[in-house]
């Protein structure tokens, strides 16, 4: 067999339009125009990457978007004060606070000072919560996760995931856990594997659905693969690729791609599958937090 690629770049374009589409009704509707504020802190290059990707992004949607660059030496203090005033601004539906922050900087303090209706990471105890005992209408769910859920349910062709087995390999707050409960929200038979679970391969082999979380380059092989399976890879690891030149590097993700895609029944690619699914998810959960806003039904993705 060789499993059908799933497109995330394609499916996040999709999603993208959807929100711009649904973005310029609202504003014409309601005069509610979608805002939303990224602040960072300190000059990590990565994350200022993904800073001015996610402001691109959110003024091709239409958006009202602020960027607040702090710089390194800012203290908690400060910073809690700028989310506060986050909170306060009407004009603001979407609050994401770039992390890593700075050593001298709590995050767990920072993410849980942001008023949960505009925690649009869904990292919020409330949102957490929420999501825990399925109260999905009123919170915010983690993007990735999110993203992962949309391709799942494209590759299946169904959204209700009904007697099937899904197995998620990691437990974190940000994928693994947050998966978990969306899987099972949807009436999947989930297991959480992690570094600590007995016998991963055999387990692994029963699942319909694989979802991996882990951070560590193709540990998922081919024969952990059930035939069949629908493979969701989250994972993004860079790693040495000396047959592109001397020091060059690429991306792989947790599953050893090119085996696994013989067994599998669907795949997502890394790059080019989850990954490009997180920023346009975010875009969704700031149009999601405006209609709350607004009092108008969000779309679904
Ligand atoms: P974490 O490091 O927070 O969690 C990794 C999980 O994998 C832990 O639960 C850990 O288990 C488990 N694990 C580690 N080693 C093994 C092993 N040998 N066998 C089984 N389980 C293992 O990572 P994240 O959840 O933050 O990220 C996971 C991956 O997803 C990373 O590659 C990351 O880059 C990527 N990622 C991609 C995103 C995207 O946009 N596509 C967004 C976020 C993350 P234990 O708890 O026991 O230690």
């Amino acid at each position: 067999m060789t499993a059908e690629v799933i497109d995330g770049k394609l499916v996040a374009a999709e999603v993208v339009e959807k929100v711009t589409v649904a973005t310029k009704k609202l504003i014409a509707d309601t005069g509610v125009v979608p805002g939303i504020a990224v602040v960072i802190v300190g000059e990590d290059p990565a994350s200022q990457v993904y800073v001015r990707s996610k402001g691109k992004r959110a003024t091709e949607c239409g958006f009202h978007s602020v960027t607040h660059t702090l710089p390194e030496e800012t203290s908690e203090a400060d910073l809690l004060k700028m989310v506060e005033s986050l909170n306060n601004d009407k004009d603001i539906d979407a609050i994401l606070v770039q992390l890593p922050l700075p050593d001298h900087i709590d995050e767990g303090k920072v993410i849980q000072t942001i008023a949960p209706e505009k925690d649009v990471d869904g990292f919020h105890f409330i949102n957490v919560g929420k999501l825990g005992t399925g109260e999905t209408d009123s919170a915010f769910v983690p993007c990735t996760p999110a993203g992962s859920m949309v391709l799942l349910k494209k590759a299946l062709g169904k959204d209700d995931l009904s007697g099937l087995n899904a197995i998620v390999v990691g437990r974190s707050n940000i994928v693994g856990k947050p998966m978990a409960n969306l899987l099972l929200a949807d009436n999947a038979t989930v297991t959480i594997a992690h570094s600590r679970t007995k016998d991963l391969p055999a387990l692994a082999a029963t699942a319909d659905i694989l979802v991996a979380a882990v951070g560590r380059p193709e540990m998922i092989k081919a024969g952990w693969v059930k035939p069949g399976a629908v493979v969701i890879d989250v994972g993004i690891n860079r790693i040495d690729a000396p047959e592109k030149g001397e020091g060059k590097t690429r991306l792989v993700g947790d599953v050893a791609y090119g085996e696994s895609a013989e067994v599998a029944g669907a795949i997502t690619p890394v790059p080019g599958g989850v990954g490009p699914m997180t920023i346009a998810m975010l875009m969704a959960n700031t149009l999601t937090s405006a209609c709350r806003r607004a009092g108008v039904e969000p779309p679904n993705y």
